[in-house]
């Protein structure tokens, strides 16, 4: 397979499982967090898929710093700007127990550093989850009491990661 092809391939699951995840929290209502601003691609999937008058789903975006395209730069409002070690309890205080979807697509090149962060998120994160939230991740994350679900169709294991909070 040549690297076009993976590469098209990884977005394509990215994409797979963002539409699974939105689809699957049309009946209810909260705060979706975006860990990972980056170019702002899947940022703005999130924000097409979950477009709604009555926004019944806020996107929160987690960046330590933002690069990304200037049409998918959310408002300071929305934007949660550092290190997820110093954002994500500072999110927790904020929305205890409300976020329906978290997306996280934080890793890089460096495996240790990617585990360590990974590690971190799993125990920063739930304060935030409200029960039964879905969690999207392009790490493995082992978060207390969340349960690891199937992936989409056609999304091979191991590519991405999906869970359900505790309800
Ligand atoms: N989802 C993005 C997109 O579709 O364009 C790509 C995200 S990119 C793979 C990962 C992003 O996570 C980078 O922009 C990086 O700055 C951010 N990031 C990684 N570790 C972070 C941390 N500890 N705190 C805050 N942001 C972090």
């Amino acid at each position: 397979m040549s690297r076009l092809d993976s590469f098209c391939r990884r977005l394509q699951a990215q994409r797979a499982c963002l539409d699974f995840a939105c689809a699957a929290i049309a009946g209810r209502a909260g705060p979706v967090f975006e860990l990972g601003l980056g170019n702002g691609r899947t940022y703005d999937h999130l924000r097409d898929r979950l477009a709604d008058p009555g926004e019944r789903w806020p996107i929160y975006v987690f960046e330590r710093k933002v690069v990304a395209h200037p049409g998918c730069i959310p408002s300071e409002e929305r934007l949660y700007l550092g290190d997820f070690r110093r954002t994500l309890p500072k999110a927790a205080a904020d929305f205890p127990r409300r976020a329906v979807l978290v997306h996280a697509d934080m890793g890089s090149g460096d495996a240790a550093a990617n585990a360590e962060l990974a590690a971190f998120v799993s125990q920063a994160l739930p304060p935030s989850l409200a029960p039964g939230a879905l969690v999207l991740s392009d790490q493995r994350l082992d978060l207390p009491g969340a349960e690891a679900l199937a992936l989409p169709h056609g999304v091979p294991e191991g590519r991405y990661h999906l869970y359900r909070a505790s309800t």
